[in-house]
């Protein structure tokens, strides 16, 4: 790339799951799209790795090969807590595949990046963008300043996309500040050298405990099928102790009393304990306005109930092309305007009632004797799980469907989504 100024129908910044998906769409639907990458891929991201079906359904959409080689396929969950161990394959839907994946994100990102650089988006990676370029005139957002290989370079578009995680330096930059009204999690992971790797369930172990004290959160073990787990544990600041966490020590801790042939210690470690924030519920918003459509975690879009990040960047990224594609389309700037405002909106209908009964379910967690009781008396309960598990992972038919996924249908239509 030579030219110090380009221009395109649109700008994707940021290559994670959201930006990805956001340029594959749009340039299937033939429009012209910069997806710029501060990174270079391979690229590490922390992460649990873990897929649910709702993300495999997500993947499959975007045309990804899932049957090749390198993903870790599983049947289900397996809980412990409470001193109970429970295993739930995931549930037969119409609506979802009835298995989850692993892979770790140095691959997937890579692999979703090229996935949309296939499809006809310009991926330019190495590429760092340092401000958003602001129209005086109309106050709206027509391009982005980046750095790439020492040089400054302009990109211009008439829409552009915050698909930058969760610092999200866009966002900011145009004002848009987190809001502290909604959850935040903090998670550490590492990997591990363990036989474990090919286990057929994700695990999740409800007890974290910080003293005498019970955490809300999970502890989890993913297998990746190459060798290795993915190790780790995610915090929500709804409890109190949340600010004095020593996390990589609770998860030496918790790992310390595990099976020392599932090898999940020093000498079977693969590299350091890493940690990030989980932005939740929504908390940054609007998701669109003066020209920039928010996307992932940029827009704080992971589920609070149970830290799911990737699908629902992968699903508001093709939600934000489908609404630019229509928006571009239309003949006048108030038009335009008219269905960019679509998004937000058809992006609240779908998800704002479900966070909302999240972020109360979280908030209740917060109190260890809740989270006490729960784990104590919800686990000896297989059918009381199987109703958890789809509420927790988002997994329901939104028609037919059993009576479960009509109870959950119902709440989520009821909770005022905000
Ligand atoms: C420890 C941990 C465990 C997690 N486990 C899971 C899990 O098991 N399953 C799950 O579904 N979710 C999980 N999540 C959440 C998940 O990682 C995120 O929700 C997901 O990565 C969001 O994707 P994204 O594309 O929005 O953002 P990101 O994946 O953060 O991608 C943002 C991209 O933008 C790029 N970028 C940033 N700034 C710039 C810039 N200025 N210029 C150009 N590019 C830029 C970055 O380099 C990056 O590639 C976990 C999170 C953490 C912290």
């Amino acid at each position: 790339m030579t030219d110090s100024t380009r221009h395109a129908d649109v700008i994707v910044v940021g290559a994670g799951p959201a930006g990805s998906s956001t340029a594959y769409w749009l340039a299937r639907a033939g429009l012209s799209v910069f997806l710029l990458e501060k990174a270079t891929f391979p690229r590490d991201k922390i992460c649990g790795d873990g897929l649910t079906p709702r993300a495999v359904r997500a993947l499959i959409s975007m045309g990804v090969d899932i049957d090749a080689p390198g993903w870790s396929r599983n049947k289900g969950l397996r809980i412990y807590g409470g001193g109970s161990r429970i295993e739930l394959p995931w549930p037969e839907l119409a609506s979802f595949p009835d298995f989850g994946l692993v892979r770790s994100r140095m691959d997937l990102d890579e692999l979703l990046a090229r996935h949309a650089a296939s499809a006809g988006a310009e991926l330019v990676e190495g590429c760092n963008v340092t401000g958003p370029i602001i129209d005086e005139r109309t106050d709206r957002i027509t391009g982005v300043t980046a750095r790439h290989k020492g040089e400054e370079i302009t990109f211009h578009a008439p829409l552009v996309v915050a698909a930058d995680g969760n610092s999200t330096r866009l966002s900011v930059a145009m004002g848009l500040e987190r809001r502290t009204d909604r959850p935040m999690g903090v998670a550490v992971r590492r990997y591990y050298e363990s036989p474990r790797h090919t286990d057929e369930y994700m695990e999740a172990w409800l007890e974290l405990w910080d003293g005498q004290r019970l955490l809300p959160g999970y502890g989890w073990v993913f297998p990746l099928a190459d060798g290795t787990c993915n190790v780790g544990l995610g915090l929500l600041n709804t409890s109190k102790s949340f600010q004095n966490v020593d996390y990589r020590g609770m998860l030496k801790g918790w790992t310390g009393q595990m099976p020392p042939e599932w090898r999940f210690d020093e000498e079977h470690a693969t590299g350091p304990v890493r940690g990030a924030a989980l932005p939740m519920g929504f908390n940054r918003q609007p998701h669109y306005a003066r020209g920039m459509l928010l996307v992932g975690d940029a827009g704080g879009m992971i589920n609070p109930f149970n830290g799911e990040g990737i699908d629902y960047a992968l699903e508001s990224g093709r939600l934000a092309a489908e609404i630019m594609v229509q928006a571009l389309a239309r003949r006048t700037p108030a038009q335009r305007e008219r269905t960019l405002y679509e998004y937000p909106r058809i992006l609240k209908d779908e998800h704002g009632g479900y966070f909302t009964l999240a972020r109360v379910f979280v908030q209740a967690i917060g109190d260890p004797r809740v989270m006490k009781f729960l784990t104590a008396h919800g686990l000896p309960h297989p059918s009381l799980m199987r109703f958890t598990l789809k509420l927790l992972a988002n997994l329901t038919d939104p028609k037919g469907g059993d009576a479960f996924d009509r109870i959950i249908n119902v709440m989520q239509r009821v909770a005022p989504a905000a």
